[in-house]
């Protein structure tokens, strides 16, 4: 089998308190893999390390955090062993987010062209003449209308929409290998959200990168993604192909999310609670984290922590359950 573009060995994330008091872990022992030109969704309920994993990737994180164990192999180098100055190489040219909140990465005091060109001025060291022209060319290609003028304007002359396509056109610009898009559409209504992502899907083809998809939504994974990931309080605790886990999920945890939504092929559902509450990140019980509220618990589940079985090749889940259905044999 080829290399795969990116591959992830037990990456643990935790953010640790000023005291050294409280660890919460956020993002614990994550393998996965992704092909080129494949999209990832990765679900969870909110808290469960969704983003800490993207900013982990990226090695973004906040000062409080710290990536305590792992490999994180892209394109056959490890990111974690990376230099801050060669992660800069990396960032925005090779691997580029589009962050949860659009607002929240657009500087209101510059120009659309501005920010849309930067990273082409910062990796391509391109002119400021041809960065712009290069900003009007995405704006077209992220459809946004009139771009020449558009591109001198500033983000609180767009809408939402617009603005969360700009993000887009920016993490686009340097045509990166892989896109981590943390819930693009949270804040758009829904015609232009099925816009977004159509966009996002002609946006990968015209251009074959992989898309890491953050998302409530499953009806989203149904449509965009290849493969899933389901965290569960800082754990994978299932993956595969969504085809496969969609018709047999393995982990009660992700039985209880697809049973939340009544018909896939609508699309527009978001995942509906699970009786009780997430455990503290910081606190977590002895076993398995979904025992307090899994249906299927036995006394194993409460005393020890599932490792992740390997169900067939490219698919796992951690829990008791899928011991017996598991390759023993080969790694997950
Ligand atoms: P959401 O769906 O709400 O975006 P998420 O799955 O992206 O959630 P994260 O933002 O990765 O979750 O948070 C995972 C855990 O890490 C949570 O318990 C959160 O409280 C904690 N956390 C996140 N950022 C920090 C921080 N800067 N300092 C301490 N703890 C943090
Ligand atoms: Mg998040």
């Amino acid at each position: 089998m080829s290399q795969p573009l990116l591959s992830l060995e037990g990456v643990s994330t935790h953010y640790v308190s000023q005291q050294g008091t409280r660890v919460v872990r956020a993002v614990d022992d994550v393998t996965l893999s992704l092909g080129a030109g494949e999209t990832l969704g990765i679900v969870g309920e909110s808290g469960s390390g969704k983003s800490t994993l993207a900013l982990t990737l990226m090695r973004l994180l906040p000062p409080a955090a710290r990536i305590v164990s792992g490999r994180m192999m892209f394109e056959g180098e490890d990111l974690l062993t990376k230099s801050d100055g060669e992660m800069r190489q990396v960032r925005g040219k090779r691997i580029a987010m589009i962050l949860q909140d659009p607002m929240a990465s657009l500087n209101p005091l510059f120009s659309i062209g501005n920010q849309v060109g930067e990273p082409i001025r910062v990796h391509e060291h391109a002119s400021s003449s041809s960065a712009w022209q290069r900003a009007v060319r995405l704006l077209k290609s992220v459809r946004i209308a009139s771009p020449e003028t558009r591109v001198s304007q500033f983000p609180h002359e767009m809408s939402g929409g617009m603005r969360q396509r700009i993000v887009g056109a920016i993490g686009i610009s340097c045509e990166p290998r892989l896109l981590i898009a943390d819930e693009p559409t949270t804040s758009l209504d829904l015609t232009i959200q099925a816009q977004y992502l159509n966009l996002l899907r002609d946006l990968q083809r015209e251009h074959g990168l992989a898309l890491i998809f953050i998302t409530h939504n499953l009806g989203i994974v149904a449509k965009m993604c290849d493969q899933l990931a389901v965290m569960y309080a800082g754990r994978m605790v299932e993956h595969g192909p969504v085809s496969r886990i969609f018709s047999a999920p393995a982990h009660p945890y992700t039985k209880a999310l697809l049973g939340s939504i009544p018909r896939m092929a609508d699309g527009g559902e978001r995942l509906t609670a699970i009786d009780g509450q997430p455990p503290d990140l910081a606190n977590l019980p002895p076993g398995c984290a979904f025992a307090p509220r899994c249906p299927a618990v036995t006394t194993r589940c409460r005393a020890e922590a599932p490792p992740q079985f390997t169900l067939e090749p490219g698919r796992g889940a951690r829990c008791w359950l899928a011991e017996p259905l598991s390759m023993r044999s080969s790694a997950a």
